[in-house]
């Protein structure tokens, strides 16, 4: 017996010095991935730049689901025309839809493929109970603090303003883009861009144009982003979340009187259903995009985290435990159940027969809306529910994950670096919907990205209440989307 035990102890030790043997190879292993770029010295933005923003953001171009404001647009259309003339002589505008504007700027070599810049006009409306919380006013482009303040402010109009102030700036210099650069900004991205964007790709579609890469808004350069980590981090989206929303819906042939209730009610059944997708999450996975934020940011940790995003082969289950306890960290590793909206009854004494929900599910890459519909069914397990999606709202399947070692991720990488000697860069999975996705056919490279340096605290304001940004902030905008061009051109 004790020679067994002895044998045991010794195998145990072994494997004990194997696997301590392997976590420190790969951690050794597990090298940088930033590239060595040299700072530009910042070069001087355009005068005024600042205030052509504060201008934009003094015109409600607010999207809702029951109309848009036409004259704000044109009103927009009518600043741009005046404040960027050369951009407005010299780039082809396209007129494939009335308000959302698309810009061609020829460049010299047409046997390069051209790029695409993504931005939209529109922003959310400002809710009628917060417009005394904001300390200076939703629409009044007010600058104060070293910010300029209001709606559209961080999404999405500095990215045009900016946009607009790098080409002003290269073209008054005499620069000609060795491949040709599109803009295309949209005015209803708030409201899912069918009328936009969606026809603006069918345009670069029924012109058979197609994109060396395209950018648009998405993720952001966030500070305090993770423990372990103490640079900003910029993190590239190179992947999108897929969207379906389910309706749930029980039925009873008859309801009756509350006095006497049948075992189970229609609310009943549908709790319980809506309480089993609840407790029964869709699993954490540490794959795509996600997986390449964490080879690209463990290099640069502290030793113990270095050691354990270089171990993910032993560690997953650990660090999959603790990103799933924070709903932003998650909505990166799964596909996320949201119930949103729940109906039934009429009067207190009447048993309901039927009660519905809706449940919004945000679809991670490599999973699909018929895998998502699949595993819902199993996990309620009920017959006596009904599960369709919801009429009327749009479902997407999740978007393929973009390469890192493409043409597209370099130049927006050197670019950020160039700017931002500061921060790291790493690519990551973008949570929410842009309008990138209707051009998934035109390109394989799609990259969600602008350069703002963000707390937590400021992405809270992303259709909240006090939504602005910093000058330092608009200056760097600038300066990025200026070496974009350029870089994109080398
Ligand atoms: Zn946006």
């Amino acid at each position: 017996m004790k020679k067994i035990l002895g044998t045991l102890f010794r195998l145990i030790l072994f494997g004990g010095f194997i696997v301590a043997g392997i976590m420190v190879v790969r951690t050794l292993g597990f090298t940088s991935r930033q590239i060595a770029i040299e700072a530009i010295s910042p070069i001087d933005i355009p005068k005024g730049a600042a205030d052509r923003l504060a201008a934009a953001l003094t015109l409600a171009t607010i999207s809702t689901n029951s109309g848009i404001d036409t004259n704000a647009f044109s009103l927009l259309d009518t600043l741009i025309i005046e404040k960027y003339p050369l951009v407005d002589s010299m780039m082809e505008k396209i007129p494939v839809v009335p308000i959302s504007k698309v810009y061609r700027w020829p460049g010299k070599n047409a046997k390069l493929k051209p790029i695409l810049f993504l931005a939209h006009q529109d922003v959310v409306p400002v809710e009628e109970n917060t417009i005394d919380k904001w300390t200076a006013p939703a629409f009044g482009g007010q600058k104060a603090d070293g910010f300029i303040w209001g709606r559209g402010a961080l999404d999405d109009k500095t990215a045009i303003i900016s946009i607009l102030e790098a080409s002003e700036q290269l073209l008054s210099e005499g620069y000609v883009p060795e491949r040709t650069i599109y803009f295309s900004f949209g005015h209803d991205e708030e409201i899912g861009g069918q009328n936009g964007a969606k026809k603006v790709a069918d345009f670069f579609a029924r012109k058979d144009i197609h994109f060396e890469y395209i950018l648009d808004e998405g993720l952001l350069v966030l500070e305090n982003s993770l423990a372990g980590l103490s640079q900003p981090l910029a993190m590239i989206g190179v992947a999108e979340k897929g969207y379906l929303t389910l309706r749930l819906d029980a039925r009873l042939p008859e309801g009756g009187h509350s006095s006497m209730p049948p075992a189970n009610s229609v609310i009943g059944i549908l709790s319980r259903a809506i309480k089993r997708l609840e407790d029964d999450p869709f699993p954490g996975k540490i794959k795509g995009a996600t997986r390449a934020l964490f080879d690209h940011i463990g290099p640069e940790m502290s030793p113990l985290y270095r050691t354990l995003f270089a171990n993910l082969w032993l560690t997953e289950g650990i660090i999959n435990h603790q990103l799933s306890k924070d709903p932003s960290s998650s909505a990166i590793i799964r596909t996320t159940t949201a119930p949103t909206i729940i109906e039934s009854g009429l009067k207190d004494n009447i048993m309901p027969t039927q009660a519905s929900a809706q449940i919004n599910f945000r679809i991670l890459p490599g999973e699909s809306i018929a895998s998502v519909m699949a595993r819902v069914k199993a996990v309620i397990n009920d017959e006596r529910i009904t599960i369709t999606p919801q009429e009327g709202i749009g479902q997407d399947e999740p978007s393929s994950v973009s390469g890192v070692g493409t043409f597209g991720f370099q130049v927006i990488q050197k670019s950020i670096q160039q700017v931002s000697p500061e921060v790291l860069v790493a690519p990551a999975l973008t949570v929410g919907l842009t309008d990138s996705r209707h051009f998934r056919n035109l390109t394989d490279d799609i990259y969600r990205f602008r350069p703002y340096q963000v707390s937590r605290q400021d992405l809270r304001t992303f259709h909240g209440i006090n939504e602005k940004i910093s000058e330092a902030n608009l200056a760097t905008s600038i300066r990025f989307f200026r070496q974009l061009i350029l870089n994109s051109c080398l």
